[in-house]
């Protein structure tokens, strides 16, 4: 578990804090940058969301004051210098800012790292990272109850419970413990809404993603020993669909969901490359897969972008590289 003595300090001592998350963020990044926003304001301290990526439609409502800015160079560069903290969550390589890795590397400010994915890079000051929490959004929750730097309040609960429903898979991933059970059930004693807060972000769809995801589940192939399935997204399958990119999140899933499989695989193309998405049971580590392409996450969970490469060059040699995990 985590010493949080220096974070108490640092968000006791500081005054301004500039806080950011991972391109395409699901709702343990919003979350956690939603629940650390509301800690950091009852303080009293000056905050800003700034983000690479647009927040998901079905994550709007945990930013309903609308704090998330879209990183512009000119707009922003200059406030990364004059705020006090920098404070990253739900990623551990800068990498996965994207467009902001260059000014947050180059920021002299403090940085700070609250995650809880495995090896992170060297980029931050100081770190406060577990493989064992369940998500950024937990590590949020125990910063809070050690160190009493604020009282929970609704406006932490709903975006900590929401970070911790979606990374435990809706309570039926390995992370899913009495202890994160516990947690859940303080927050929805202090008046977190479970049904509201699962029918926004999963059962408002478009249209779209659901036609997406049905053109998706059709490409599905598995290799010749029925251990991998895989699903391939062209740009033409996207475009077909009228969905978004960020549409896709939870799709790879459905690959694990069939019998004998032990890896899933998602391969999306890019305007500029690919993005793939590794899923896996038990102990295969498909983050070392990943790792083996550039890319990074979690034993079971895990994913990365690569440019200027074509699915042509990268799908079969992927798919060979993943039978070595098998
Ligand atoms: P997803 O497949 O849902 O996009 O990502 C699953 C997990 O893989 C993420 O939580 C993150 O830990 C990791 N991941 C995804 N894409 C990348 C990437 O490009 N680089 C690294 N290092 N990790 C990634
Ligand atoms: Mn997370």
């Amino acid at each position: 578990m985590i010493d949080f003595s220096t974070l108490d300090k640092i968000v006791r001592e500081n005054n301004s804090f500039l806080l950011t998350t991972h391109v395409n963020p699901d709702a343990d990044a919003i979350g956690s940058e939603i629940a650390f926003y509301m800690l950091l304001k009852k303080l009293g301290k000056t905050v800003y969301i700034i983000n690479h990526s647009g927040t998901p439609y079905n994550l709007a409502f945990l930013d309903k004051d609308n704090i998330i800015e879209i990183y512009e160079n000119e707009k922003h560069d200059k406030l990364f210098n004059e705020v006090d903290v920098l404070v990253a969550l739900d990623f551990n390589n800068l990498k996965r800012t994207v467009g902001m890795e260059t000014v947050f590397s180059e920021c002299r400010k403090l940085k700070v790292c609250i995650d809880h994915h495995q090896n992170p890079a060297e980029f931050a000051d100081n770190y406060y990272f577990d493989v064992n929490y369940a998500a950024t959004g937990h590590v949020i929750f125990d910063f809070i109850k050690k160190t009493a730097v604020v009282e929970l309040c609704l406006n932490i609960a709903v975006p900590i419970y929401a970070a911790i429903m979606t990374d435990t898979g809706s309570f039926r991933f390995h992370s899913t413990t009495s202890e994160i059970h516990r947690i859940c059930a303080e927050l929805i004693d202090i008046g977190v809404n479970p049904n509201d807060v699962y029918n926004r972000i999963f059962d408002e769809s478009r249209y779209s993603k659901i036609r997406l995801l049905g053109e998706s589940l059709s490409t599905i192939r598995m290799n010749s020993t029925g251990e991998i399935a895989y699903i391939i997204i062209t740009r033409e399958i996207l475009g077909m669909s009228g969905a978004e990119e960020a549409e896709v999140d939870g799709f790879v899933n459905f690959c694990l969901s069939i019998k004998g499989v032990k890896i899933g695989i998602l391969f999306f193309e890019l305007t500029d490359g690919i993005k793939v998405s590794f899923r896996s049971k038990g102990t295969i580590p498909v983050n070392k897969l990943a790792a083996e392409f550039g890319g990074g996450g979690h034993i079971n969970a895990s994913g990365t972008r690569l440019f200027n490469a074509s699915l042509q060059d990268y799908a079969g040699l992927i798919i060979k590289t993943a039978e070595k995990y098998l």
